[in-house]
């Protein structure tokens, strides 16, 4: 089973993202997680994501799709495997499709998360002055500008996958529970 998981930051992806893997018993490929993670690792590609990263921009395609590459080759991704914060461009979208078509695979759903904008910014600001260590780019200056990068970038993925009949639109609002429980009836009603 393979799904992309679309929201906006701030609209509680991530939590719900590990969960939907858990639920489904695959693989859970956040880019976000492995970018942090090579920019704690201090490596090359950490050295040259951390300046965008910390900017709210987006890491350029080549570099995220190389590392989505590597990851979907291992036997972790065999049963399937759920992108949280993946493609985040057209650009990324369509190497995507051009690699499932090679191996012979195709996307389940595309989940996209939604919450309306205020409540995105009180979200993430409450988030930025919260005393569980904050994300390096969840900063009032960071915030406007990752919100730009999804309406202008990402949000375009949306078309590209509706007109597939693929998206499939989850109300966000609520508690992480009420939310999860929409998400799974979402993806049961696939699983018929
Ligand atoms: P996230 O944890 O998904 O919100 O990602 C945090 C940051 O990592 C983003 O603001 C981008 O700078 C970078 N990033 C994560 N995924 C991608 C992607 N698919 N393409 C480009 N940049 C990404």
């Amino acid at each position: 089973m393979l799904i992309i998981f679309i929201g906006p930051p701030g609209a509680g992806k991530g939590t719900q993202a590990k969960r939907l893997a858990a639920y489904l018993d695959i693989a859970h490929l956040s880019t976000g997680d492995m970018l942090r993670e090579a920019v704690r690792a201090g490596n090359e590609l950490g050295k040259m994501a951390a300046s965008y990263m910390e900017k709210g921009q987006l890491v350029p395609d080549a570099l995220v799709v190389s590392i989505v590459g590597q990851r979907l080759d291992t036997p972790e991704c065999a049963k399937g495997c759920l992108f949280d914060g993946f493609p985040r461009t057209l650009g990324q979208a369509r190497s995507l499709d051009a690699y499932l078509s090679e191996t012979g695979r195709s996307l389940d759903a595309v989940l996209e998360l939604k919450v309306d904008e205020e409540e995105l910014i009180r979200r993430l600001l409450g988030r930025a002055q919260g005393a569980n260590a904050p994300r390096a780019d969840d900063t009032p200056e960071a915030i406007p500008k990752r919100l730009e990068v999804y309406r202008a970038q990402t949000a375009p993925l949306l078309d590209y996958y509706r007109q597939r009949g693929l998206l499939r639109e989850i109300d966000g609002t609520g508690s992480p529970d009420e939310v999860f429980a929409r998400i799974q009836a979402v993806v049961d009603k696939h699983r018929e």
